[in-house]
């Protein structure tokens, strides 16, 4: 496991509309925090989204989360896709239902782009329910300059309503 000096910090989508999804998030949430050198640091709450692609599926449940780290981007990236191999995420579409969808979104401000890692993640900016959560536990984050909040305005034909625990 590639481990760094210095911690970074990590914001985590999560996304399931399976197999009764918000027990699906909150177990993800605390597996999160048990992250090797890793520590969940604020989560936001729950939201419900429609489903983008394919409508002919059963709406989502979104959160984010904020991870600080000592895991690389790409040792980070290989727990977040063991941890969705463990909820029995089967891949059958692009786009289609899951148990489980775990994003990297923003890792320390880098930017790299590869099949396996792009970052920040390259959808965050065009979706209303990654920034709403984002926008709960980093206000003042800066995508391409613009805050999440700021983004996520001109994306209100997004359907998405923020959970009441
Ligand atoms: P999506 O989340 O877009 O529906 P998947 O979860 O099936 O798609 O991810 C497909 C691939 O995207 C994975 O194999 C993963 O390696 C790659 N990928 C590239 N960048 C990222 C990122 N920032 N976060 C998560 N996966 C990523
Ligand atoms: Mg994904």
């Amino acid at each position: 496991m590639t481990e760094r000096q210095r911690s970074a910090l990590a914001y985590v989508g999560l996304g399931s509309n399976l197999e009764a999804p918000r027990d699906q998030l909150e177990r993800a949430l605390s597996a999160l925090a048990l992250l090797p050198l890793s520590e969940c640091v604020a989560r936001s709450s729950l939201y419900a989204s429609a489903p983008v692609g394919p409508r002919d599926q059963p709406d989502f449940i979104n959160a984010v989360a904020a991870i600080r780290t000592r895991l690389s981007p790409l040792a980070l990236l290989d727990q977040l896709q063991a941890l969705e191999q463990h909820h029995r995420r089967v891949r059958n579409r692009h786009w289609g239902p899951r148990t489980l969808d775990l994003d990297l979104l923003w890792y320390d401000g880098l930017a790299r782009r590869s099949p396996r890692l792009t970052l920040p993640h390259p959808e965050m900016s065009r979706r209303r329910f990654v920034l709403e959560p984002l926008a709960e536990i980093a206000p003042t984050l800066t995508l391409g300059g613009e805050l999440p909040l700021t983004l996520a305005g001109s994306l209100k034909d997004q359907a998405l309503t923020r959970l009441v625990e």
